[in-house]
């Protein structure tokens, strides 16, 4: 008998732990509180090398899936006066010439999600856990779902570790502020490609990149 699995998030944790499952012999759905998949949203992710391993590990071609990314192998981390304080590898390369990519999180996200349909793993939009009791899982319009398995991905604010953890330390806000997106055209003293520079001040931090065609890529 194929056990099913009931897994809540359709982030990149979500998607890949259903892909995985799937891969294991599970039936999993996945329940995601948005009304649809996050499409273009989000800027940017550095994957390390762990990552490039693990899309290997979900049966997924880091070649095809990182192909719009570009090799982002150093770190260099900068005070907020400028002064550099460490310049750091990112992990790799690995035997096979991998080293940590920069891509965009639509990017990501999609192949993981192409993956998704393709393994005909369901998701259900619209489905915001608000409790678990026993083993069905309860949802804020009333779905409920049953399964051998709950996988919480649902992100830091994770309403399945409040449920099911209620004393776990809960998140909370360090008063730094962020924001980021994708400049075209060169940038005054951008940093050299190959390297994500990070710059942290007190009430923020900033890190950029600069992709192969100048444009740069900042959060
Ligand atoms: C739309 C979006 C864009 C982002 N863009 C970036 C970026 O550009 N760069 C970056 O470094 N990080 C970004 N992040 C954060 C980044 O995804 C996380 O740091 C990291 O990828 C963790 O992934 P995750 O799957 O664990 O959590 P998340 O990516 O946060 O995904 C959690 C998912 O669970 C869903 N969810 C939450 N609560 C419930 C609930 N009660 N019931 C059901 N579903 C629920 C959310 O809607 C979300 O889809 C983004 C997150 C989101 C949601």
């Amino acid at each position: 008998m194929t056990n099913e699995a009931v897994v809540i998030g359709g982030g990149i944790a979500g998607t890949a732990t259903a892909i995985a499952l799937h891969r294991a012999g599970w039936r999993p759905v996945i329940y995601e509180a948005a009304e649809r998949d996050a499409g273009e949203r989000g800027v940017f992710v550095t994957l390390a090398v762990n990552g490039v391993t693990a899309l290997r590990a979900l049966g997924l071609d880091p070649a095809t899936v990182l192909a719009r990314g570009f090799a982002t192998p150093v770190i260099a981390l900068h005070g907020a006066s400028g002064r550099l304080l460490a310049e750091v590898p990112l992990g790799g390369p690995l035997p096979d010439g991998s080293v940590s990519t920069t891509i965009r999180r639509s990017d990501l996200y999609s192949a993981l999600r192409a993956e998704v349909t393709a393994r005909g793993i369901p998701i259900e939009y619209g489905a915001r856990l608000t409790g678990v009791s026993g083993a069905v899982a309860e949802f804020a319009d009333g779905r409920t779902a049953r399964g051998d398995l709950l996988v919480g991905a649902d992100g830091l604010h994770s309403r399945t570790r409040e449920v099911l953890d209620p004393k776990a330390p809960a998140p909370h806000y360090l008063g730094l502020l962020n924001t980021g997106g994708f400049t075209d055209g060169p940038v005054r003293d951008a940093p050299p490609p190959g390297v994500m520079r990070m710059s942290f001040g007190r009430r923020a931090f900033f890190g950029w990149v600069t992709a192969p065609d100048g444009s740069v890529w900042w959060f």
